[in-house]
């Protein structure tokens, strides 16, 4: 039977074991289809491929490998996974935990055990944000051991929710329309990076961490603070998911729907040479509530606008 149906322990309470099952079943269901959906709408994985999945240890990562293992399984290509922790030497990191893990599942690992934690310390002045330098060492070590595993695609475990939260990031602070990509070659030209996890929300890889009791490591074992500009936003789209059930669907719904003549950048649309030349226009200058009722969204989960 489904491990995830076996599962009943972190389950809410009040509920028949029956019902907890059917629920577990139809977000496995979920995550396996909007997983799925992303790899084919982005044309992320193909025959003969690769791939290296990152695991940190986080719910997310974790989640991401069940479900590409699981799709691996029902796919009419074929394709390798290779699980690979960076071990980044912060102190007390429990590094049994995710060989452990892995040797249980069978699939192939690597742990690349690389002391950034040091580098780190010394290069950043106490009180300083951390995350950046790190990231960036990181993704350096990453890309490779890709290389060395003969790896072409590196997937990582960002969702829906880090997608949006990076979104409004770069609008407030930074000033830009400009989100996180499905898919996008790599900063040295080499490999492919896919996140694979592009339409799934946070609160289904939470669930579904729970119910498969992933040996989940907390992420703040370098004592870094979460950074408090992101933990605003998420803040934000929380309040905004309680109070206007949609809204946050529909933001997301958006970054698949540009119109560029609608907007302001002037590299992405010709506005000084357009001219009227008596051809209709079926863009032209309608605004948002008068347009037509919106045709059903081609992203998933998307709840159609509402007309009053
Ligand atoms: S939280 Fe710690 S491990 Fe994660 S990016 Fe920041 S400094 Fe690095």
């Amino acid at each position: 039977m489904n491990a995830v149906l076996d599962n009943a322990a972190a389950a809410p309470a009040g509920k028949s074991a029956e019902k907890i099952a059917l629920e577990n079943n139809k977000l496995h269901k979920r995550l396996c289809r909007l997983v799925g959906q992303a790899i084919g709408d982005f044309n992320m994985i193909e025959d003969g491929d690769k791939v290296m999945v990152c695991l940190s240890g986080g719910k997310d990562s974790y989640a991401l490998l069940d479900i590409l293992m699981t799709l691996r399984e029902r796919a009419p290509i074929n394709f390798e996974l290779v699980a690979v922790n960076l071990d980044q030497k912060q102190p007390n990191f429990p590094d049994h935990i995710l060989p452990a893990y892995l040797k249980q599942l069978g699939i192939p690992f690597h742990i690349e055990n690389q002391d950034t934690y040091s580098i780190v310390k010394r290069l950043i002045p106490e009180g300083k944000t951390t995350c950046s330098l790190c990231s960036r060492l990181r993704r350096g070590i990453l890309y490779r051991v890709a290389d060395e595993l003969g790896c072409n695609k590196i997937a990582l475990g960002h969702h829906r929710d880090d997608i949006l939260e990076t979104f409004f990031l770069n609008m407030f602070f930074g000033g830009k329309l400009k989100g996180m990509p499905a898919k996008l070659v790599s900063d040295d030209g080499k490999h492919m990076v896919i996140r694979p996890m592009a339409y799934v929300k946070e609160e289904d890889t939470e669930r579904y961490a729970e119910v498969k009791g992933f040996p989940i490591i907390p992420c703040d074992l370098c004592g870094s603070q979460e950074n408090l500009q992101r933990k605003q936003i998420k803040g934000l789209m929380r309040d905004w998911e309680k109070k206007f059930p949609g809204r946050v669907e529909n933001i997301f719904s958006s970054l698949s729907t540009v119109v560029p003549s609608h907007l302001m950048d002037r590299d992405l649309f010709g506005f000084k040479d357009i001219k009227a030349d008596g051809q209709a226009n079926p863009l032209g200058d309608i605004a948002f509530d008068e347009e037509p009722c919106s045709t059903p969204s081609t992203v998933p989960g998307i709840i159609p606008l509402q007309r009053t």
